[in-house]
């Protein structure tokens, strides 16, 4: 896939946070912590590529899409045909919420298969494990528009300089990357630098 396209992945990273998003993107940074790892753990029974039917549902799991006019690209972790509908699936570890980064995720995807198949997808589910929970998330003008926003806008922070630290301890404390980013030594060099 041509570079200049942006990972779905990414863009959830972007939408956490951009500092984030810049470290791992552009410089390259991985680093584990136990989300991380649970993330992973919880992919590992859905990460093949397959064909199955449930209770009269067939999965496709694993489905790699893009978009030519956005430029993303990536790979849903299943698209369930559901009573002649298609509905694009992502898991995650957290529990249900307002979660915008994984609707970002989502709605692109969704995106990206509504111009591979020419046909409108309406909504999608995010399953989130810590409550075995399934969200349904309505991909509106406005969620649609939002997502299209963030996208471009990661684009063009590639080029840019690296973003501060964002003003969030909760998410830096659950930020896998908090030992390279070192937010809160860099917030304060910064005041004691003004
Ligand atoms: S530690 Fe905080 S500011 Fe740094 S990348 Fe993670 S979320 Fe962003």
């Amino acid at each position: 896939m041509n570079e200049d396209f942006l990972p779905l992945a990414y863009l959830n990273a972007w939408e956490y946070c951009h500092r984030r998003f810049y470290l791992e993107y552009e410089l390259g940074e991985m680093e584990d912590n136990e989300h991380i790892l649970m993330g992973r753990h919880l992919h590992r029974n859905i990460n093949e590529e397959g064909v199955s039917e449930e209770e009269g549902v067939t999965i496709h799991r694993q489905q790699w899409v893009w978009s030519d006019r956005l430029l993303v690209s990536g790979i849903i972790d299943a698209v369930e045909e559901r009573d002649g509908l298609l509905i694009p699936l992502e898991y995650k570890k957290g529990k249900m919420g307002n979660h915008l980064n994984d609707r970002f995720q989502l709605c692109a995807a969704a995106l990206c298969l509504e111009e591979r198949l020419g046909r409108e997808i309406a909504w999608g589910e995010i399953f989130y494990a810590a409550n075995k929970r399934r969200q349904k998330i309505i991909f509106s003008p406005q969620l649609r528009q939002m997502t299209e926003t963030a996208i471009w806008a990661a684009k063009k922070a590639v080029t840019g300089a690296i973003p501060p630290p964002i003003d969030n301890a909760k998410k830096c404390q659950d930020c896998s990357l908090q030992g390279i980013c070192l937010p809160f030594e860099v917030k304060q060099l910064r005041q004691e630098m003004i």
